[in-house]
Parts: C-alpha cells; sequence; structure tokens
C-alpha cells in the first residue's frame, strides 16, 4: 500500500470517529515500527504516524491487510486518547476498543482501500486473523474480539473467523 492511500485511509478514519489529528505522518518500510500516536494533552494536539510498506507477491494482501490492522491498532489509541485515558498501554480498555473497530470499520476499511487503490482484497475476517498471524498474532486478541462478536451477534464475524479454523 502507498503513502497516498494509507494517509486517505487514516483521513477517513480520523473523519469517522472525530479524533480531529493535527498531523499524520506517513513513513516508508518501517516495518519496525508500523505505527504511533503522540498526544500533548494540554495543547489537545494529536498526531499519528503510520508507516506504508508494499509486500510482493502473495505478500501483497496480507502487508496490506496488516496495514489497516496497524491503522485501526492506533486508532483505538487515539479514541481512547480523546476519551480522557492518556496512558492505558495495551491493557483490556484498549483490547475492547482494538476489537470494536475490527467489528465495525475493518470492513469498510477494506471497501474504501479496494476502491481507492483498485485492487481486490478479500474482507473476509477470516483472511484478517490469518494476516494478523502472520504479524505476532495475541492469542487474547483473538479471544477478546470472539467474545464481543459473541455478545453483540456479529455472526458475520463469528462465520468468518471459524472458516480460518
Ligand atoms: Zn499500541
Amino acid at each position: 500500500m502507498n503513502k497516498e492511500q494509507v494517509r486517505t485511509l487514516i483521513q477517513w478514519m480520523d473523519a469517522r470517529h472525530n479524533t480531529e489529528l493535527n498531523s499524520i505522518r506517513v513513513g516508508s518500510n518501517q516495518v519496525s515500527r508500523r505505527g504511533s500516536v503522540t498526544y500533548y494533552h494540554y495543547a489537545g494536539d494529536m498526531n499519528m504516524s503510520v508507516s506504508a510498506y508494499e509486500g510482493a507477491g502473495s505478500f501483497r494482501g496480507i502487508v496490506n491487510s496488516g496495514i489497516i490492522i496497524t491503522i485501526l491498532h492506533e486508532f483505538a489509541h487515539a479514541i481512547l486518547m480523546k476519551e480522557g485515558y492518556i496512558h492505558h498501554g495495551h491493557g483490556r480498555r484498549w483490547v475492547n476498543k482494538f476489537s470494536q473497530l475490527i467489528l465495525d470499520d475493518y470492513k469498510e476499511l477494506v471497501r474504501v482501500y479496494n476502491i481507492i487503490a483498485c485492487d481486490n482484497l478479500s474482507e473476509c475476517f477470516g483472511y484478517m486473523l490469518f494476516s494478523m498471524e502472520e504479524r505476532n498474532y495475541d492469542y487474547d486478541q483473538g479471544t477478546a474480539l470472539m467474545q464481543l462478536a459473541i455478545e453483540q451477534g456479529r455472526v458475520d464475524y463469528i462465520e468468518e473467523a471459524q472458516r480460518l479454523i
């Protein structure tokens, strides 16, 4: 995914969640540091940084899905910071917010990406989980996602996630 595509997806999320980002920085090929959010609470100044990188061959889809997951990861931080939880780390509160964003926004972001990039990245949650596994898949995260999906009656998630197994 190129820098402009990453920027467009971040802008789309920013508008959807009223995070009012002050700056968006899109780096290139910084796989070691995929993204970050800094918030200067007193100034109300929030900055997001996400790396764009291109995958090759059969890894291209997994890379693009991974960038979308990174964007959702950083927005879970940004939204919590706006809600006043400045130092929340990756605890339960963050896991729940991230899970909710995956259920609500993952497919939407894939659709926006496919339109702007003329691509055909799979919207399937099973594929998303597969791409998460390629990164450092966290068992607790998977469990939290499934619990939330069950609580909210998200049959789409449950069916597609089970197809992975
Ligand atoms: Zn994080």
